[in-house]
């Protein structure tokens, strides 16, 4: 919990006003807004921007958080009990936990905010996809195209729920899509020259981001595992095959491990990325950014 707790200050800071909170200390207030709790800080951002004044949301996750092993907290499940709205989106921790929000909240109403996307599956380290079974990748809002479709599915779900505000949900969507467009031109324009076109990364977090933008993300971890002695040395091959110069892992991850790895493959520069973060567009552009630096 405590490296997560700069994060959690800023964003007290930033939505102290409406009422909105992130991790293990929301707690709803006595207002008419719709209450709103979502899997992932990044979908919250959206609807923050989408329903403004009239939602109040919690996200169960955030920076540093592990979306494939997640627990939600007991004042997290407080809050569930007291929600409207939970927008699903499709992560693991999700499967197990949404019979329980469900069970303990009968008037909660379940959205799918991912109908429309199209799920792929987790790349490996030759670019070609995994097996069936490895199942489909869940990192769906690290992609433009995709936080668009979000965009309106939220937005579609609160002017249903809440017709009497439509017009005002409507007026932030379109904001919302200008500032969506405004970070894929920015992400195309930045990756669209690179030299190299591949990147090494501890935790495959970056398949959609890889597939808007050409690029080819080699991960490390396997089916969500460590390597095995035969896979490691495939990687340490391709490492010298593509003479990458940064590995990446994701917040939340032991730095020592990493700079372990990255001696092994004869990487000098090792970058901190969050898949998990609230703001969704200066995240983005800072992924951009890295990958940009890497690949030049
Ligand atoms: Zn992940």
């Amino acid at each position: 919990m405590k490296k997560t707790f700069p994060f959690l200050l800023v964003f007290s800071l930033l939505l102290g006003a409406c009422g909105s909170q992130t991790g293990s200390e929301t707690v709803f207030t006595e207002n008419n807004g719709i209450k709103i709790s979502v899997s992932i800080a990044s979908i919250q951002w959206l609807v923050d921007l989408i329903g403004a004044e009239h939602v109040q949301t919690q996200s169960l996750t955030t920076s540093g958080d592990d979306p494939h092993t997640y627990e939600p907290t007991p004042a997290q499940m407080i809050a569930m009990a007291a929600s409207d709205l939970y927008f699903t989106a499709g992560v693991e921790f999700e499967a197990v936990w949404l019979p329980k929000f469900t069970d303990a909240n009968s008037d909660l109403k379940v959205v799918d905010i991912s109908e429309g996307i199209n799920r792929i599956p987790v790349a490996d380290l030759h670019g070609s996809v995994g097996d069936e079974h490895e199942g489909l990748d869940p990192h769906i809002w690290l992609a433009p195209e995709n936080m668009r479709l979000i965009a309106n599915n939220i937005a579609a779900t609160l002017e249903t729920m809440d017709p009497e505000n439509a017009a005002d949900y409507q007026l932030n969507l379109a904001d919302v899509l200008a500032k969506i467009v405004e970070v894929d031109r920015q992400l195309s324009q930045m990756l669209s020259q690179t030299q190299r076109r591949q990147f090494l990364i501890i935790h495959p977090s970056l398949g959609y981001f890889a597939q808007a933008y050409g690029l080819q993300m080699v991960p490390v971890e396997v089916d969500g595992q460590e390597p095995s002695p035969t896979e490691l040395a495939d990687i340490l091959a391709a490492s010298k095959t593509y003479a990458f110069n940064t590995l990446f892992f994701q917040t939340g991850t032991n730095p020592v491990n990493v700079q372990m790895l990255a001696q092994q493959a004869g990487i000098d520069k090792i970058v901190e990325i969050d898949p998990m973060t609230y703001d969704w567009a200066a995240n983005m552009l800072s992924i951009g950014e890295s990958l940009q630096a890497a690949l030049n």
